[in-house]
């Protein structure tokens, strides 16, 4: 066991970081080129980005891994209400909705809790539910939309429109699935309460239309390295999405992310010679609609993943917020996080707190030790500006991007040289009953697509 003292690092490491530009530059770069949403011009220009830089900051190896994905073309959408009276509304396609005509009686679904569903199970067939993209904060854990879309189709639904829970005007969009079986729109929360409203005295249908393109795409991971010493072939992954929703510029969601992985690789790659273990720094594309960049990599990788002893995602790095370390229920990982938090005399949340819905998910399924930075100890309210047209560079803020790549850098810093990280994989078992202990093989049967 070997555990060098690190302050003549931290030190260069904080002075660097705090005085670099860098990620914020670099968040504008990615801003600037548009959404970097699947399949645009703008995701193709910010490989092209990524893999420069990558080269710039010094990183070795650097390249692209291409794969192939349900790519998604947003079309034209037509929400209206034909009951009790016409009104036009205003909305958008969630990705991965087709081309499709309906129209129904609506029921409200509320937050769409489990219960909710059970409750209202007999008037959902042939309807179109109205359901609140909030999770609420009486229920245990986060109820993914996809949970609640896979609910909708499940109970017979044949339309699903999804209601922000923050005003503003704002719809909020977000991936379903390839193939969705009925159309899913989102509204801002004013207009979904408009509906309610007249819900309240009677019956109300609504008209979805919509026309969009589904078909093959292809894309490509970036991946550069900084090669360790006594352990090189033993890797840690810092990983981060850089594909934004096809309404925005994704700012926040996530060129931040991506920024910080650049940055937490520059800050590392000018102390190499002191790693033991290699550090990986990966961008993937295609996360929004599906996770399909840190899918292609597992899948890809899928015979060496045991020299994988860490993966760290950042999606959510650089927003506002303290950050701590979110594991994918790795729990010898978690004294050992608290360990170099101390060293770093830097107060950071480490706890198991398993999630489904961003790049970490695919490395914990293969039994990679993963986690994601997160914000701990936020009340859970909904996405902020995230997924919606207003998730833009005027919210990003460069205090909060150097002190994530430097908290990462430090973090990760010592992943890479304390030889004594507990990495041991799961075994298939032992994720199955992750995923059961967190009450997700109920959700992950939803989530497939069902014949009808
Ligand atoms: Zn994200």
């Amino acid at each position: 066991m070997s555990r060098p003292d690190l302050s003549s690092i931290d030190k260069a490491i904080l002075g660097e970081g705090w005085l670099s530009d860098e990620p914020y530059r670099n968040v504008e770069a990615m801003s600037d080129l548009g959404s970097r949403f699947g399949g645009t011009e703008s995701e193709k220009k910010a490989i092209d980005f990524l893999s420069a830089r990558m080269r710039e900051y010094g990183f070795e190896n650097v390249h692209t891994e291409a794969f192939q994905y349900a790519g998604w073309t947003r079309g034209t959408v037509s929400l209206e209400i034909t009951s009790p009276q016409k009104a036009a509304l205003d909305s958008i396609s969630l990705p991965y909705t087709g081309t499709s005509d309906v129209e129904a009686e609506v029921v409200n679904l509320g937050y769409g809790t489990p219960g909710e569903w059970e409750s209202n199970k007999d008037r959902i067939k042939g309807r179109i539910v109205l359901v609140d993209a909030k999770s609420p904060v009486y229920f245990r854990r986060g109820i993914h939309r996809l949970e609640k879309y896979g609910r909708a189709v499940y109970h017979g639904a044949v339309g699903f429109i999804w209601m922000r829970d923050q005003g503003g005007f704002l719809a909020e969009t977000g991936g379903l699935r390839p193939g969705a079986e009925i159309p899913g729109v989102g509204v801002s929360k004013e207009t979904g309460e408009q509906i309610k409203r007249l819900m309240r005295n009677g019956r109300v249908r609504v008209r979805i239309q919509t026309k969009n393109d589904q078909h093959e795409a292809i894309t490509a991971n970036v991946v550069g390295d900084i090669p360790g010493q006594a352990l090189e072939d033993h890797v840690i992954v810092i990983g981060a999405h850089f594909d934004g929703h096809d309404i925005a510029t994704g700012s926040l969601d996530d060129a931040s992310g991506a920024a910080v992985v650049l940055e937490a690789g520059r800050l590392l790659a000018q102390h190499r010679g002191a790693l033991a273990r290699t550090v990986r720094l990966i961008c993937f594309p295609v996360e929004e609609i599906g996770l399909y960049g840190s899918k292609a990599y597992v899948k890809e990788h899928a015979g060496h993943l045991g020299q994988f002893d860490f993966m760290l995602n950042l999606d959510g790095a650089g927003r506002e917020g303290d950050k701590g370390i979110a594991l994918q229920d790795f729990t010898e990982l978690i004294p050992f996080f608290k360990d170099v938090a101390r060293d770093m005399k830097w107060p950071m949340i480490v706890d198991n707190a398993f999630g489904m819905h961003s790049d970490m998910y695919p490395f914990s399924l293969a039994g990679v030790p993963s986690g994601n930075l997160s914000v701990m100890e936020a009340v859970r309210t909904g996405r902020d500006w995230g997924h919606t047209a207003a998730d833009t560079i005027d919210k990003v803020s460069a205090r909060h991007l150097r002190g994530d790549s430097i908290l990462v850098a430090r973090t990760m810093l010592r992943a890479a040289v304390w030889e004594d990280m507990p990495s041991r994989h799961k075994t298939d078992e032992e994720v199955q009953e992750v995923l059961r202990q967190n009450g997700l093989s109920q959700v992950l049967s939803l989530n497939r697509p069902v014949p009808r």
